[in-house]
Parts: structure tokens; C-alpha cells; sequence
């Protein structure tokens, strides 16, 4: 066991960084599509970082897995078939299936290998892997939405890597078009739409993209993130046919499972934009 030392995330985009104080790596692998590496941190649990930029922590990720699923979820009517694009450390798949109406949850992520280190150094995350509803795939996210029958979806959830790479595909008009086909009238898109602090540019084309492609009612709902850029994240919900973001609050209050941060309150909260990300996005 090596001395702690501090590991670090430089994000030029922001001209920021992120640390945190690590004891050991505890291991890494270089998928055909990217660069998976596993510490143990002294204070935040075991971290991923892919192609280094910090993925996951034991920590906190509890943030972004609750905000990335139960606004969404909460905003359906009857949530039953759900797909994941990404994904591979399968929490927000834990976080879908705790709705005891969705009857399937389908997660595509390209690397296999995520979901293999994530099985290994993150199994919190992966207690759900096993439920009978659950489909776990390893395919290019842009193809599977490609090919998925139309109208046959009620959420899609993108849990995707930045757009660079593998995931770049992730943010433009022609993957939004497959979501629209696959989505049925009243169904939702919601997309991890990076931090309204040092990336409200890329919110603001992701929404244009989504528009383009025939989405027509946006919200973005905020949320804390400390092992992301700026440490302040988002996630992006579209909509068809002019439908609001009215969310099932009874069925909310009373949901028979716990949450660390999501909440009723916080789902509301989060609907207040602070004023210059309201006035960005309109
Ligand atoms: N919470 C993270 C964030 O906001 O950056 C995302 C976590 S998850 C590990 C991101 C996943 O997106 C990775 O497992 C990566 O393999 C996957 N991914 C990237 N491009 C993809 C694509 N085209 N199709 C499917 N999965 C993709």
C-alpha cells in the first residue's frame, strides 16, 4: 500500500481541476474504446476514472444516479419500458428498477469493461444487475437507438461520457431522431447535460439538437456533483407534443423506497432555474 497521494482531473474546457487524496490504484484496463482506471481514495471510496476523467466515486454518485432517474421517471405517467444509453457502472439501472412499475429496463453501454470493473469495485451498484427486468447490453448506444421499434419506449435515459470519443454521437440531431422514433407520444429523453456553470453553451446546442429532431418542451434541472467539472451538474428532459414536466408528487412522497437526495422538495427545487441559466435557455 503506497503512501496516500493526490490524484488529479485537469478539465481544459474549464481551466479547473478535481483531486482527491488516493491510497492505491487498484487496478486498470484499456478497453477497445477507452481507458478504465480504478483507485482507492482515503475519504470518497473507490473512484473511477475513464480516459481520466473522474467517472465515479462510492461517495457521491448517489447524486447523480437519483437526478439522472427519478425526476424523469416521476414526471411519466406509468413508466414501464425504460432503456439506458451508457450506464456501464449500473447505478442509475439500480435506480430505475426501484420503480416497481417500470416491467423493463434495458442498459446498453459500449465497454463491457466498465460494467466488468464496475462489478468488481463498485458491486453497490450493481446489486440490481440480476432483477428479472433488467437486460444488460454491450453495443454502440447510436446503433441500438437506431434499430429500436418505433413508439415503443416510455423513457430513455443517456448516462453517457462527455461528448468526445465513443460517446461524441450521443449529442446530435440524428441520435435525438432515433430517441424521438423510439419514444412513444408521451415519452421522455433525459440526458446527463454536463454543468450550467463552465458548459452552458453545450446545454444550449444539446437542447437545439433535441429541438431539430422534433422534441419541443425542454427542462433542465440542476444538481450537485462534486467529482464532475465545477462540481455543479445537470440533466437535460425533452418532450413531445408541447407536454409540461408536471410530476406524479403523491407517488413521489409516497415511494416505498429511500433516497439519499431525491426527493419531492428537491425535484421542485431543482425546477427553479438560477436566473442566467433561465435566461440562457429560455
Ligand atoms: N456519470 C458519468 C458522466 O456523467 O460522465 C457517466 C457514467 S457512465 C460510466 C458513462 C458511459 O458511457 C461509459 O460507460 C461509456 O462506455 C458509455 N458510452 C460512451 N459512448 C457510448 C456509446 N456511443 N454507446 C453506449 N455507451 C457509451
Amino acid at each position: 500500500m503506497s503512501a496516500p497521494h493526490w490524484l488529479y482531473e485537469n478539465f481544459d474546457p474549464s481551466g479547473s481541476a478535481i483531486g482527491y487524496r488516493v491510497s492505491a490504484k487498484l487496478d486498470e484496463v484499456q478497453s477497445p474504446f477507452q481507458k478504465i482506471e480504478i483507485y482507492e481514495s482515503t475519504d470518497w471510496g473507490n473512484v473511477m476514472l475513464i480516459d481520466g476523467a473522474m467517472m465515479v466515486t462510492a461517495r457521491d454518485n448517489f447524486l447523480y444516479h437519483e437526478m439522472m432517474t427519478h425526476p424523469a421517471l416521476f414526471t411519466h405517467a406509468d413508466p414501464k419500458q425504460v432503456v439506458i444509453i451508457g450506464g456501464g457502472d449500473c447505478g442509475t439501472l439500480r435506480e430505475v428498477l426501484r420503480h416497481p412499475g417500470v416491467a423493463k429496463a434495458v442498459q446498453c453501454d459500449i465497454d463491457e469493461q466498465v460494467t466488468r470493473m464496475a462489478e468488481k469495485y463498485f458491486p453497490e451498484l450493481c446489486e440490481s444487475n440480476g432483477d428479472p427486468r433488467a437486460e444488460i447490453l454491450f453495443d454502440d448506444g447510436i446503433a441500438y437507438m437506431a434499430n429500436c421499434a418505433p413508439g415503443s419506449l416510455d423513457v430513455v435515459i443517456v448516462d453517457s461520457t462527455d461528448p468526445i470519443g465513443p460517446a461524441e454521437g450521443l449529442f446530435n440531431k440524428s441520435f435525438f431522431e432515433s430517441c424521438f422514433r423510439a419514444l412513444k407520444d408521451d415519452g421522455i429523453l433525459v440526458q446527463q447535460s454536463e454543468s450550467p456553470l463552465v458548459l452552458l453553451e453545450l446545454i444550449q446546442a444539446m437542447r437545439a439538437e433535441m429541438g431539430k429532431a422534433g422534441f419541443d418542451s425542454f427542462q433542465t434541472l440542476p444538481f450537485p456533483q462534486p467529482c464532475y467539472p465545477s462540481g455543479w451538474w445537470s440533466c437535460t428532459l425533452a418532450r413531445k407534443g408541447g407536454r409540461g414536466f408536471g410530476f406524479r408528487e403523491d407517488d413521489a412522497r409516497a415511494k416505498a423506497f429511500a433516497t439519499k437526495y431525491y426527493s419531492v422538495d428537491i425535484h421542485k427545487a431543482a425546477q427553479v432555474l438560477p436566473p442566467f441559466v433561465a435566461e440562457a435557455l429560455g
